[in-house]
């Protein structure tokens, strides 16, 4: 069975059409990029995924490792292991970084039915991630992304997939905002927490992150579905010719 299977999706917003039939299958350990222009609809699909509000589904189906995806509320998803990583982190002022992380630990184990992590046992999660992710200890101290460089907040987002260590990580234009080295950081990160048994949909408008995160499939996305799958020379083949190639498929 795949991770995650999307078949004819078609969603509306506020009674506009914006997916119009989307196809996508994502098997495990794979990283797939989607990659569209502006508006294309990719963060429609982010949303539509986690189990935002507002979107209505008019037709087509997702699985989640078989299972009917949409019947889940968006804690059930993130229990059963669904992260989303936003466009535009969320700043939380007056909560520190290693505070909210607990809490948001705390809420996966409560939906999963499990009991509340001790301290020593989060201390001990939060450390070997920290660690890993190269997360000074200074950052888990203050309030969440108030103050945060671009760099900063894309660490604590890596770090928070870490430490609810998902099944299925979307990250959506996780490289908007950051400079060379911040991307190099978010990158590594996302590459430390590659494995066999994880599945990403990296969401980008640009080639360049995935000189750093090498996908094993790329999607094209334009007008509210994917028009052409490839392989990672697909993304290269997008930067030289640019969408409008990719578009006249949609039309065709
Ligand atoms: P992308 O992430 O590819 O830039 P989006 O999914 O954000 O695209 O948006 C796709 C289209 O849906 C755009 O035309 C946008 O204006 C529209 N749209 C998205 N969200 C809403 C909303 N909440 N209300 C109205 N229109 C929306
Ligand atoms: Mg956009
Ligand atoms: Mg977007």
């Amino acid at each position: 069975t795949p991770m995650l299977e999307i078949k004819n999706l078609h969603v509306r917003v506020e009674d506009q059409e914006i997916l119009k039939g989307v196809n996508l299958t994502l098997n495990r350990g794979e990283v797939h990029a989607v990659m569209g222009r502006n508006g294309s609809g990719k963060s429609t699909l982010s949303y539509v995924l986690a189990g935002k509000d507002d979107y209505e589904i008019t037709d087509g189906e997702i699985l989640f490792n078989g299972e009917d995806l949409l019947e889940m509320e968006p804690d059930e998803r993130a229990a059963a292991g669904v992260f989303l990583a936003f466009q535009y982190p969320i700043e939380i002022p007056g909560v520190a970084t290693m505070t909210f992380l607990k809490a948001a630990m705390n809420a996966q184990r409560k939906s999963r039915g499990e009991g509340e992590l001790s301290t020593p046992e989060f201390m001990k999660a939060v450390k070997e991630a920290a660690s890993l992710l190269e997360v000074k200890q200074d950052m888990l101290k203050r309030p969440l992304n108030v103050g945060f460089s671009g760099g900063e907040k894309k660490r604590a987002e890596i770090l928070q997939m870490a430490l609810l260590a998902p099944q299925l990580c979307i990250l959506d234009e996780t490289d908007s905002g950051l400079d060379i080295d911040a991307l190099k950081v978010v990158s590594e990160g996302v590459n430390k927490l590659r494995g066999p048994d994880r599945t990403m949909l990296v969401i980008t408008h640009y080639q360049r992150l995935l000189n750093h995160i090498v996908p094993d499939v790329v999607h094209v996305f334009s007008d509210g579905r994917v028009v052409e799958t490839g392989g990672k020379e697909l993304a290269l083949e997008l930067e030289a010719k640019g969408y409008a190639d990719f578009d006249a498929e949609t039309a065709a």
